[in-house]
Protein backbone atom coordinates (compact mmCIF):
# COMPACT_ATOMS: atom_id res chain seq x y z
CA UNK A 1 0.00 0.00 0.00
CA UNK A 2 1.69 3.37 -1.04
CA UNK A 3 1.54 6.38 1.06
CA UNK A 4 -0.60 9.35 0.30
CA UNK A 5 -0.08 13.04 0.83
CA UNK A 6 -3.05 15.41 1.07
CA UNK A 7 -2.88 18.67 -0.92
CA UNK A 8 -3.63 22.27 0.17
CA UNK A 9 -7.13 21.59 -1.10
CA UNK A 10 -7.82 18.50 0.49
CA UNK A 11 -6.84 16.56 -2.73
CA UNK A 12 -4.95 13.38 -1.90
CA UNK A 13 -2.27 12.24 -4.09
CA UNK A 14 0.24 8.90 -3.97
CA UNK A 15 3.54 10.10 -3.05
CA UNK A 16 5.46 7.90 -5.06
CA UNK A 17 4.41 8.15 -8.75
CA UNK A 18 6.12 6.88 -12.15
CA UNK A 19 7.85 9.59 -13.95
CA UNK A 20 8.06 9.23 -18.20
CA UNK A 21 10.67 11.93 -19.17
CA UNK A 22 12.50 10.11 -21.77
CA UNK A 23 10.42 7.56 -21.53
CA UNK A 24 9.76 6.60 -25.86
CA UNK A 25 6.42 6.84 -26.73
CA UNK A 26 6.54 3.15 -27.91
CA UNK A 27 7.64 2.14 -24.56
CA UNK A 28 5.31 4.51 -22.67
CA UNK A 29 2.26 1.39 -22.57
CA UNK A 30 4.52 -1.00 -21.15
CA UNK A 31 6.07 1.24 -18.54
CA UNK A 32 2.68 2.72 -17.29
CA UNK A 33 1.47 -1.09 -17.37
CA UNK A 34 4.39 -2.43 -15.62
CA UNK A 35 3.92 0.37 -12.71
CA UNK A 36 -0.26 -0.27 -12.54
CA UNK A 37 0.93 -4.00 -12.36
CA UNK A 38 3.35 -3.26 -9.39
CA UNK A 39 1.27 -0.99 -7.45
CA UNK A 40 1.33 2.62 -8.51
CA UNK A 41 -1.75 4.71 -9.03
CA UNK A 42 0.37 7.81 -10.20
CA UNK A 43 1.83 8.74 -12.84
CA UNK A 44 3.60 11.83 -14.19
CA UNK A 45 3.76 12.94 -17.58
CA UNK A 46 3.65 16.45 -19.24
CA UNK A 47 3.03 17.72 -22.74
CA UNK A 48 6.20 18.66 -23.61
CA UNK A 49 7.35 14.91 -23.12
CA UNK A 50 5.11 13.41 -26.06
CA UNK A 51 3.82 10.32 -24.47
CA UNK A 52 0.54 11.46 -22.95
CA UNK A 53 -1.19 9.49 -25.70
CA UNK A 54 0.58 6.53 -24.52
CA UNK A 55 0.08 7.23 -21.03
CA UNK A 56 -3.90 7.48 -21.09
CA UNK A 57 -4.09 4.18 -23.26
CA UNK A 58 -1.98 2.20 -20.85
CA UNK A 59 -4.64 3.52 -18.00
CA UNK A 60 -7.09 2.73 -20.29
CA UNK A 61 -6.45 -0.93 -21.31
CA UNK A 62 -5.01 -1.59 -17.64
CA UNK A 63 -8.08 -2.65 -16.02
CA UNK A 64 -7.80 -0.10 -13.32
CA UNK A 65 -10.91 2.05 -13.06
CA UNK A 66 -9.32 5.93 -14.20
CA UNK A 67 -10.89 7.40 -10.60
CA UNK A 68 -7.56 5.46 -8.90
CA UNK A 69 -5.44 6.73 -10.57
CA UNK A 70 -3.91 10.10 -10.18
CA UNK A 71 -2.89 11.49 -13.77
CA UNK A 72 -0.31 14.51 -13.63
CA UNK A 73 0.62 16.93 -16.49
CA UNK A 74 2.15 19.45 -17.23
CA UNK A 75 1.60 23.08 -19.59
CA UNK A 76 4.98 23.81 -21.84
CA UNK A 77 5.99 27.11 -22.35
CA UNK A 78 5.01 27.42 -25.62
CA UNK A 79 1.49 27.55 -24.58
CA UNK A 80 1.88 29.96 -21.79
CA UNK A 81 -0.95 32.92 -21.56
CA UNK A 82 -4.24 32.51 -20.54
CA UNK A 83 -6.29 31.56 -23.88
CA UNK A 84 -3.37 29.23 -24.91
CA UNK A 85 -3.04 27.42 -21.75
CA UNK A 86 -7.05 26.75 -21.27
CA UNK A 87 -6.20 25.19 -24.70
CA UNK A 88 -2.71 23.58 -23.69
CA UNK A 89 -5.31 21.94 -21.51
CA UNK A 90 -7.35 20.46 -24.42
CA UNK A 91 -4.08 19.15 -26.10
CA UNK A 92 -3.14 17.06 -22.66
CA UNK A 93 -6.81 16.21 -22.08
CA UNK A 94 -7.74 14.75 -25.10
CA UNK A 95 -4.32 12.80 -25.49
CA UNK A 96 -4.64 11.27 -21.97
CA UNK A 97 -8.36 10.71 -23.12
CA UNK A 98 -9.88 11.84 -19.73
CA UNK A 99 -12.15 14.81 -19.29
CA UNK A 100 -10.52 15.49 -16.03
CA UNK A 101 -6.99 15.63 -15.19
CA UNK A 102 -5.64 15.37 -11.47
CA UNK A 103 -2.70 17.40 -11.40
CA UNK A 104 -1.89 20.50 -13.91
CA UNK A 105 1.55 22.54 -13.32
CA UNK A 106 3.25 24.46 -15.19
CA UNK A 107 6.30 23.18 -16.66
CA UNK A 108 8.63 26.26 -15.57
CA UNK A 109 8.45 29.82 -14.38
CA UNK A 110 9.72 31.73 -17.85
CA UNK A 111 11.47 34.53 -16.33
CA UNK A 112 11.86 36.57 -19.57
CA UNK A 113 8.15 36.81 -19.95
CA UNK A 114 7.07 36.16 -16.59
CA UNK A 115 3.12 38.36 -17.53
CA UNK A 116 3.02 35.28 -19.76
CA UNK A 117 3.58 32.62 -16.72
CA UNK A 118 1.02 34.38 -14.64
CA UNK A 119 -1.74 34.18 -17.04
CA UNK A 120 -0.89 30.50 -17.94
CA UNK A 121 -1.61 30.02 -13.86
CA UNK A 122 -4.92 31.91 -14.07
CA UNK A 123 -5.74 29.67 -16.47
CA UNK A 124 -5.06 26.72 -14.59
CA UNK A 125 -7.31 28.67 -11.73
CA UNK A 126 -9.98 28.83 -14.49
CA UNK A 127 -9.98 25.02 -14.85
CA UNK A 128 -9.74 24.35 -11.39
CA UNK A 129 -12.96 26.57 -10.75
CA UNK A 130 -14.75 24.72 -13.59
CA UNK A 131 -13.87 21.31 -12.55
CA UNK A 132 -11.58 20.07 -14.94
CA UNK A 133 -8.55 19.28 -13.35
CA UNK A 134 -8.76 18.90 -9.22
CA UNK A 135 -5.50 20.49 -8.25
CA UNK A 136 -2.98 22.96 -9.56
CA UNK A 137 0.46 23.65 -9.55
CA UNK A 138 4.58 25.10 -10.77
CA UNK A 139 7.71 23.06 -11.34
CA UNK A 140 10.66 24.27 -11.38
CA UNK A 141 9.69 27.71 -9.41
CA UNK A 142 12.38 28.70 -7.10
CA UNK A 143 11.87 31.50 -4.44
CA UNK A 144 11.44 34.53 -6.25
CA UNK A 145 8.72 33.16 -8.68
CA UNK A 146 6.87 31.69 -5.87
CA UNK A 147 6.85 35.03 -4.42
CA UNK A 148 5.62 37.21 -7.70
CA UNK A 149 3.32 34.20 -8.26
CA UNK A 150 1.88 34.65 -4.60
CA UNK A 151 1.21 38.03 -4.87
CA UNK A 152 -1.56 38.28 -7.41
CA UNK A 153 -2.55 34.52 -7.53
CA UNK A 154 -5.86 33.71 -6.12
CA UNK A 155 -5.50 29.99 -5.51
CA UNK A 156 -1.54 28.92 -4.20
CA UNK A 157 -0.32 26.27 -5.83
CA UNK A 158 -0.68 22.35 -4.54
CA UNK A 159 2.69 21.80 -5.99
CA UNK A 160 5.84 22.99 -6.89
CA UNK A 161 8.23 19.96 -8.76
CA UNK A 162 11.45 20.79 -8.54
CA UNK A 163 14.94 18.64 -9.13
CA UNK A 164 15.91 17.26 -6.01
CA UNK A 165 18.21 14.37 -4.82
CA UNK A 166 20.89 13.95 -2.47
CA UNK A 167 23.45 15.73 -4.40
CA UNK A 168 21.11 18.71 -5.07
CA UNK A 169 17.98 18.84 -2.48
CA UNK A 170 17.26 22.65 -2.46
CA UNK A 171 15.96 22.98 1.25
CA UNK A 172 15.43 26.43 0.64
CA UNK A 173 12.43 25.75 -1.81
CA UNK A 174 10.62 23.40 -0.08
CA UNK A 175 10.99 25.39 3.15
CA UNK A 176 9.32 28.54 1.43
CA UNK A 177 6.78 26.04 -0.03
CA UNK A 178 5.91 24.41 3.59
CA UNK A 179 5.97 27.92 4.89
CA UNK A 180 2.58 28.69 2.29
CA UNK A 181 0.94 25.00 1.93
CA UNK A 182 3.09 24.18 -1.70
CA UNK A 183 3.76 20.53 -1.55
CA UNK A 184 7.38 19.70 -2.95
CA UNK A 185 7.54 17.00 -5.49
CA UNK A 186 11.24 15.59 -6.29
CA UNK A 187 12.31 15.10 -10.12
CA UNK A 188 15.21 13.46 -10.53
CA UNK A 189 14.68 12.21 -7.04
CA UNK A 190 17.19 8.80 -7.46
CA UNK A 191 19.20 11.33 -9.24
CA UNK A 192 18.94 10.62 -12.60
CA UNK A 193 20.34 13.89 -14.20
CA UNK A 194 23.33 13.03 -12.39
CA UNK A 195 24.55 9.89 -14.45
CA UNK A 196 21.75 10.44 -17.63
CA UNK A 197 23.73 13.73 -18.29
CA UNK A 198 26.86 15.40 -18.05
CA UNK A 199 25.70 17.74 -14.78
CA UNK A 200 29.85 17.29 -13.11
CA UNK A 201 28.55 15.39 -10.79
CA UNK A 202 29.46 11.47 -9.94
CA UNK A 203 26.47 8.95 -9.89
CA UNK A 204 24.38 8.95 -7.12
CA UNK A 205 23.94 5.30 -7.24
CA UNK A 206 27.40 4.94 -6.70
CA UNK A 207 28.00 7.48 -3.67
CA UNK A 208 29.27 5.67 -0.99
CA UNK A 209 27.26 7.04 1.74
CA UNK A 210 24.38 5.90 -0.03
CA UNK A 211 25.56 2.48 -1.04
CA UNK A 212 26.51 1.86 2.56
CA UNK A 213 23.01 2.83 3.98
CA UNK A 214 21.50 0.56 1.59
CA UNK A 215 23.68 -2.36 2.22
CA UNK A 216 22.59 -2.08 5.80
CA UNK A 217 19.13 -1.94 5.03
CA UNK A 218 19.38 -4.78 2.25
CA UNK A 219 17.67 -2.39 0.24
CA UNK A 220 19.95 -0.76 -3.05
CA UNK A 221 20.41 3.10 -3.90
CA UNK A 222 17.24 3.66 -5.27
CA UNK A 223 15.22 2.53 -2.88
CA UNK A 224 17.48 4.46 0.17
CA UNK A 225 16.98 7.69 -2.07
CA UNK A 226 13.27 7.24 -2.24
CA UNK A 227 13.01 6.56 1.27
CA UNK A 228 15.24 9.64 2.12
CA UNK A 229 13.02 11.50 -0.05
CA UNK A 230 10.07 10.34 1.33
CA UNK A 231 11.09 11.12 4.97
CA UNK A 232 11.46 14.89 4.05
CA UNK A 233 8.20 15.10 3.36
CA UNK A 234 8.23 14.61 -0.67
CA UNK A 235 6.49 13.33 -3.43
CA UNK A 236 8.71 11.41 -5.72
CA UNK A 237 8.33 10.34 -9.11
CA UNK A 238 10.80 7.83 -10.48
CA UNK A 239 11.38 7.23 -13.71
CA UNK A 240 12.36 3.67 -15.38
CA UNK A 241 11.46 1.59 -18.52
CA UNK A 242 12.36 -1.29 -16.33
CA UNK A 243 9.75 -3.37 -15.06
CA UNK A 244 12.05 -4.99 -12.63
CA UNK A 245 13.33 -1.44 -11.33
CA UNK A 246 9.68 0.25 -11.64
CA UNK A 247 8.80 -2.62 -9.27
CA UNK A 248 11.91 -2.02 -7.04
CA UNK A 249 11.27 1.39 -6.87
CA UNK A 250 7.90 1.09 -5.06
CA UNK A 251 9.13 -1.85 -2.67
CA UNK A 252 10.56 1.45 -0.32
CA UNK A 253 7.45 1.25 2.25
CA UNK A 254 9.26 -1.50 4.59
CA UNK A 255 12.29 0.01 6.23
CA UNK A 256 13.10 3.48 7.85
CA UNK A 257 16.15 5.63 7.98
CA UNK A 258 17.81 6.20 10.96
CA UNK A 259 18.18 9.62 11.99
CA UNK A 260 21.94 9.62 11.45
CA UNK A 261 21.27 7.64 7.72
CA UNK A 262 19.09 10.87 7.29
CA UNK A 263 22.04 13.33 8.23
CA UNK A 264 24.59 11.51 6.47
CA UNK A 265 22.49 11.76 3.40
CA UNK A 266 21.78 15.45 3.61
CA UNK A 267 25.34 16.16 4.08
CA UNK A 268 25.77 15.06 0.62
CA UNK A 269 24.48 18.20 -0.85
CA UNK A 270 26.45 20.13 -3.32
CA UNK A 271 24.16 22.97 -4.25
CA UNK A 272 24.98 22.56 -7.74
CA UNK A 273 21.98 22.12 -10.10
CA UNK A 274 21.97 19.24 -12.44
CA UNK A 275 18.95 20.44 -14.71
CA UNK A 276 18.82 23.95 -16.40
CA UNK A 277 18.70 27.08 -14.51
CA UNK A 278 15.47 28.27 -14.14
CA UNK A 279 16.19 31.90 -14.63
CA UNK A 280 17.73 31.50 -18.16
CA UNK A 281 14.35 29.65 -19.21
CA UNK A 282 13.17 31.38 -22.42
CA UNK A 283 10.80 30.68 -25.20
CA UNK A 284 13.81 31.34 -27.89
CA UNK A 285 15.94 28.54 -26.59
CA UNK A 286 13.87 26.69 -25.00
CA UNK A 287 10.17 26.83 -27.21
CA UNK A 288 8.44 24.19 -29.47
CA UNK A 289 5.11 24.00 -30.68
CA UNK A 290 3.08 21.32 -28.40
CA UNK A 291 1.01 19.57 -31.60
CA UNK A 292 -2.59 19.02 -31.21
CA UNK A 293 -4.42 15.55 -29.47
P1 LIG B 1 15.27 9.65 -11.94
O1 LIG B 1 15.97 10.11 -10.72
O2 LIG B 1 13.92 9.09 -11.81
O3 LIG B 1 16.24 8.59 -12.65
C1 LIG B 1 15.88 7.97 -13.85
C2 LIG B 1 17.11 7.22 -14.36
O4 LIG B 1 17.46 6.21 -13.44
C3 LIG B 1 16.88 6.55 -15.68
O5 LIG B 1 18.11 6.60 -16.38
C4 LIG B 1 16.55 5.10 -15.27
O6 LIG B 1 16.94 4.24 -16.31
C5 LIG B 1 17.40 4.91 -14.04
N1 LIG B 1 16.81 4.07 -13.00
C6 LIG B 1 15.52 4.04 -12.58
N2 LIG B 1 15.36 3.21 -11.55
C7 LIG B 1 16.58 2.69 -11.28
C8 LIG B 1 17.04 1.78 -10.32
N3 LIG B 1 16.19 1.23 -9.42
N4 LIG B 1 18.37 1.47 -10.32
C9 LIG B 1 19.21 2.03 -11.22
N5 LIG B 1 18.83 2.92 -12.16
C10 LIG B 1 17.52 3.24 -12.19
O7 LIG B 1 15.34 10.85 -12.98
P2 LIG B 1 14.33 11.62 -13.94
O8 LIG B 1 15.06 12.82 -14.36
O9 LIG B 1 13.75 10.73 -14.95
O10 LIG B 1 13.18 12.14 -12.97
C11 LIG B 1 12.02 11.40 -12.70
C12 LIG B 1 10.79 12.08 -13.26
O11 LIG B 1 10.71 13.43 -12.83
C13 LIG B 1 10.78 12.21 -14.79
O12 LIG B 1 10.52 11.00 -15.46
C14 LIG B 1 9.72 13.25 -14.96
O13 LIG B 1 8.43 12.70 -14.77
C15 LIG B 1 10.08 14.22 -13.83
N6 LIG B 1 11.01 15.27 -14.28
C16 LIG B 1 10.52 16.57 -14.29
C17 LIG B 1 11.30 17.62 -14.68
C18 LIG B 1 10.74 18.99 -14.66
O14 LIG B 1 11.36 19.91 -15.20
N7 LIG B 1 9.59 19.20 -14.05
C19 LIG B 1 12.70 17.42 -15.12
C20 LIG B 1 13.15 16.04 -15.04
C21 LIG B 1 12.32 15.04 -14.61
P3 LIG B 1 15.95 3.10 -16.91
O15 LIG B 1 14.72 3.78 -17.44
O16 LIG B 1 16.80 2.49 -17.99
O17 LIG B 1 15.67 2.16 -15.78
Amino acid sequence: MVMTLTLNNDVTLPALGLGVFQTPPDETRDAVRAALDAGYRHIDTAAAYGNEREVGEAVAASGVDRSEVFLETKIWISDYGYEETLHGFEKSAGKLGVEQIDLLILHQALPSAFDKTLEAYRALETLLADGKVRAIGVSNFMVDHLERLLAVASVVPAVNQIEQHPYFSQADVQAFGEQHGILAQAWSPIGGITFYRDSGHTSTLEDPVIVKVAEAHGKSPAQVMLRWGLRHGRSVIPKSTKPERIAENIDVFDFELTADELAAIDGLDTGKRGGPEPEAITLEAFGREIPEA
